[in-house]
């Protein structure tokens, strides 16, 4: 019997296929022990496998990596892959995030309305970090968002101040009282004559009479502070009624008498005068003339070289001495 090489084949297979039947474990067990032998050549087997069907590879990979041990392996990998890739990974990251910024925004809302403090105590740390680390960096991005946002700055600031008017005041005070603050203060009068001017125009017509020529000529009749045992130089005239009580008596004349509304004190003792008043009647108004007279009693001390601690605790002492006679 001759066969054709067609039938040979045909033969060969067939004959084959019922050996490969019989002899499954054989086989299987056989080519385990084959590929242990010889790692390189099976390795090589299945790079070209695998080139030669890379649509079953996707298939594979997808598969496996849908189970929780290959989404886990694909975390690691990826870990792995950004750490010894950083370069490519913030581009790759930046791109994905510019590409789903809507979504991520929403994400991101939704997270804060689930846990709002989590997020502000977020974000305190991290803002208290990166001003530890680089506080110049932050000092200077502060100053540029100040001037980039003048007019909302001015806006928070105006709201802060009517909330909190004491602390406003202290550190305006604090301010003023400091080197730089005086040195602004003189620079910003010496800028500003015609604002100054101003000011002086509506003080006075708020509070008629500053320096009249009455009080003027009462003055130079009383050259020595008349508060009992000061010999200091009279320096201001003082209605005796105060002029915003009773401005009917601001010429000086009481009761048809002529220049007996008015009295002449040194600086110090025309403070002390406004400062009983407002101790001791907690008189709003006298308060509010108080820490200008006080600036003035300070300035006529320093001109003077005395020592504004003696003035102040004289002070003291004249209102002991009237507290204790009254108990
Ligand atoms: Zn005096």
């Amino acid at each position: 019997m001759v066969f054709s090489d067609k039938e040979r084949k045909e033969r060969r297979r067939k004959y084959w296929r019922e050996y490969y039947k019989k002899n499954t474990k054989k086989i299987s067990e056989k080519n385990r022990k084959y590929r242990i032998a010889n790692p390189e050549k099976e390795r090589e087997k299945q790079r070209k496998w695998a080139k030669k069907n890379p649509e079953k590879i996707r298939e594979r990979k997808r598969r496996y990596h849908a189970t929780e041990k290959g989404r886990e392996t694909n975390r690691i990998y990826t870990e792995k892959w950004r750490k010894k890739n950083p370069e490519r990974w913030r581009e790759i990251d930046k791109k994905s995030r510019h590409k789903n910024y809507e979504r991520n925004l929403e994400k991101q809302r939704k997270s804060y309305q689930d846990d709002p403090e989590r997020h502000r105590a977020y974000a305190r740390e991290s803002s208290r970090k990166r001003r530890l680390e680089n506080p110049e960096k932050i000092r200077q991005q502060a100053r540029d968002w100040y001037h980039e946002n003048l007019e909302k700055e001015r806006k928070r600031s105006k709201k802060y101040r009517e909330k909190n008017p004491e602390k406003t005041r202290i550190r305006h005070r604090k301010y003023y009282e400091s080197e730089s603050g005086r040195e602004y203060i003189n620079k910003w009068r010496a800028d500003n004559p015609e604002t100054i001017k101003a000011y002086g125009r509506k003080y006075r017509k708020k509070n008629p009479r500053a320096t009249t020529e009455i009080t003027q000529l009462y003055r130079r009749s009383h050259r020595v502070c008349e508060w009992s045992s000061c010999d200091r130089d009279s320096a201001e005239v003082h209605h005796i009624l105060p002029q915003f009580k009773y401005p009917e008596y601001m010429d000086g004349d009481y009761h048809g008498r002529i220049g007996n509304n008015l009295i002449c004190y040194c600086l110090f003792h025309h403070h002390a005068w406004h400062y009983a008043y407002a101790t001791n009647r907690n008189n709003k108004k006298h308060k509010k003339l108080l820490s200008f007279m006080w600036n003035k009693v300070k300035r006529w001390a320093n001109d003077n070289k005395i020592p504004i601690e003696d003035l102040e605790i004289e002070l003291e002492l004249m209102f002991i001495k009237k507290h204790t006679t009254k108990k």
